[in-house]
This record gives C-alpha cells, sequence and structure tokens, in this order.
C-alpha cells in the first residue's frame, strides 16, 4: 500500500494570474501599520522583516515604496557595541538579523553608515575551532549561521577574514548519504539546510564537493501532486520551499527536474486576491515572508514581470551583479 501524502488540493476558485500590483500595496501598508497587532507580535523579527518586504518590493521593481532614510536610521539603531544587529532596539544581537541588515544597506547602497570593522570583528568572533559558526553569545551551532556568516562577509567583500576553509570542512562534514545536509554532523537533512550549505559552497566557489545527482534527485522528490513543494518527507507543501528547494536546484543546475508549470499554478494559488500578499499555501493568512520567496519563486521559474532573483542571496541579479558579487552555479 502507497503511503498516505499530506498534501493540498488546488480548486478552481484559486487565483491563477500573479497580482503584482496588490502585492506592492500589501507590503508599502504593512510598514505603516505600527499599532497593529500583527506588527507588534513580529518585533523578533523587525529587521528580517524589512529585508523580506524591501527584496520583495525591489524584485517588483518599487523599492522607493518604503521611506529610505527612516529604514537606514532604524538599522543604525539596531547595531550594538560588539558589532552584531538584533532585530529590533533594545534585542540581543544575532548573526541572522546582522544578515538582514548588510541586505538591506547593501540594496540601499548605504553600507558606509555603520561601523563595518565592527561588524566584521562580531561575525569573526562567532567562529569556532572546528570551523562552525555560532549565531550569538548563548552559543549554538548550526549550518544557517555558516551561511549568514559567509554572506554577510561576502557582502562586505571580507570573505578573507575567517577561516573559509576550517568553514567549508565543516559544511562538508554535515552531509548525509542522501546526498543533503542537516544543522551538524548527523543530523537529519532539510530542505533549509540545503539551501544555506549550498549557497556557503556557492559563494566559496566549492560546489564540486556536491553530489549533484543524488542532492537534485531528493530535491525533485520534495514536489507534492498539487505542484508545491514540502522541506521534508511526509511535510505539507509550503510557498517558502519553493523558494529553499528551488534555489537549491538552480545553484546545482538541475531546476528543469522539477514539473514547473504546476509548482508555478500553487505559488499563484497562495495569493490573496483581495489584500495581496502569499501565504505559505492556498487559503491560509498571508505574509511578508511568504511574499517574498513566493514572488522570488515565480522569479527563478522564469516570470519575467518580477526582476531576475540571486538564487544565492535572494536579492536582484542587478544588484549582485553590480557590486560584484561572484557566485558558483553548476552545470547539468
Ligand atoms: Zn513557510
Amino acid at each position: 500500500m502507497a503511503a498516505l501524502i499530506k498534501d493540498v488540493e488546488l480548486t478552481d476558485k484559486l487565483p491563477t494570474k500573479l497580482f503584482l500590483g496588490k502585492h506592492c500595496d500589501y507590503i508599502s501598508a504593512y510598514g505603516k501599520k505600527k499599532d497593529d497587532y500583527e506588527y507588534c507580535i513580529t518585533e523578533y523579527l523587525r529587521l528580517s522583516g524589512i529585508y523580506w518586504g524591501l527584496t520583495a518590493l525591489d524584485l517588483m521593481g518599487q523599492i522607493d515604496k518604503l521611506d529610505k532614510e527612516s529604514v537606514i536610521d532604524f538599522i543604525k539603531n539596531c547595531q550594538h557595541k560588539c558589532g552584531g544587529f538584533s532585530s529590533s532596539i533594545g534585542h540581543d544581537p544575532h548573526i541572522l538579523y546582522t544578515l538582514s541588515a548588510l541586505q538591506i544597506l547593501t540594496m540601499y547602497d548605504a553600507l558606509g553608515v555603520i561601523d563595518i570593522e565592527k561588524t566584521v570583528s562580531f561575525i569573526k568572533s562567532l567562529q569556532q575551532e572546528d570551523g562552525s559558526f555560532i549565531g550569538d553569545k548563548w552559543g549554538e551551532v548550526d549550518t544557517r549561521f555558516t551561511f549568514c556568516c559567509v554572506a554577510s562577509l561576502a557582502l562586505l567583500n571580507r570573505l578573507n577574514e575567517v577561516n573559509i576553509d576550517k568553514a567549508v570542512e565543516f559544511v562538508l562534514s554535515c552531509m548525509n548519504f542522501d546526498g543533503g545536509f542537516g544543522c551538524r554532523p548527523g543530523s537529519e537533512t532539510h530542505a533549509g539546510q540545503i539551501y544555506c550549505c549550498l549557497g556557503i559552497l556557492s559563494i566559496t566557489q566549492q560546489l564540486h564537493h556536491v553530489k549533484a545527482d543524488l542532492l537534485g534527485w531528493w530535491l525533485c522528490e520534495r514536489q507534492l501532486p498539487s505542484g508545491g513543494l514540502n522541506g521534508r518527507p511526509e511535510k505539507l507543501p509550503d510557498v517558502c520551499y519553493s523558494w529553499w528547494v528551488l534555489a537549491s536546484l538552480k545553484i546545482i543546475g538541475r531546476i528543469h527536474w522539477i514539473d514547473k508549470d504546476k509548482l508555478s499554478r500553487f505559488i499563484l494559488a497562495s495569493q490573496d486576491e483581495e489584500t495581496g500578499g502569499f501565504a505559505d499555501r492556498p487559503g491560509d493568512m498571508v505574509d511578508p515572508f511568504h511574499t517574498v520567496f513566493g514572488l522570488a519563486g515565480l522569479s527563478l521559474l522564469g516570470d519575467e514581470t518580477i526582476k531576475e532573483v540571486n538564487p544565492v542571496f535572494c536579492m536582484s541579479q542587478d544588484l549582485i551583479k553590480k557590486i560584484g558579487l561572484k557566485v558558483q552555479l553548476l552545470k547539468m
């Protein structure tokens, strides 16, 4: 008997075309609702939230819809004495928000407004003897944090400040028998972790270590009959995995292995026609996180009304080219 597949059903009532104007309104309004309950509960994500919103707007060619000066001011106030950034003023610094801060400032061509030396020294302080990285002073090790550190240093053009050989060695020690990666050696393969590890290997030009066919096969198996992708076997499909899985396939040159039309239909069905924005799956509440990854996923699928997205940095390809960042992508 076949195993029961968890999936959703796409009905005829769900959207099938892209509502770019609505998404633009949704994101620009989101930042203005300061008293809104939604806005308050997401304080611990504020800086990343701005990155998701701004990237979404940039991919739609509408980056000027957020107030640049107030965003830059907010980011400056989120930098701590140690050099790291917190999600919001008064919270603890973490590498996750440090990367978001650097991505936003890169989009605004404003890296010069922060203390770059301190930022570099914060990132350096996170590397461990075995090459791994912790995310903050609490000391949890995770390949996600390695990605954030490496991507941050790449944006600052300071990759040589940490031991890259050791960092790569650690990442490779997290590779599993299925070709995928986990958060630490021996941890289960997960699509989010695969994306991070491929990102590190792409930035450091070390993708030749990847078992691309084996990994491509595991990634393609994430596609469900609805067309949506999940992050691990037996999980429901989710629009954000359109990004983690699809970007991973793009990096290893195997994006044509999935059914693009079906995935595109699933992502479009996850839009809210009334309010704008994308949800994790059709019928759920929309949020900025799934909105940016829905748009970025459609961009990877070739939608030409959205700017081309860079599969490693999740920022517009034009910008990554303009600042001279080179990522490695495998060819089939
Ligand atoms: Zn999700």
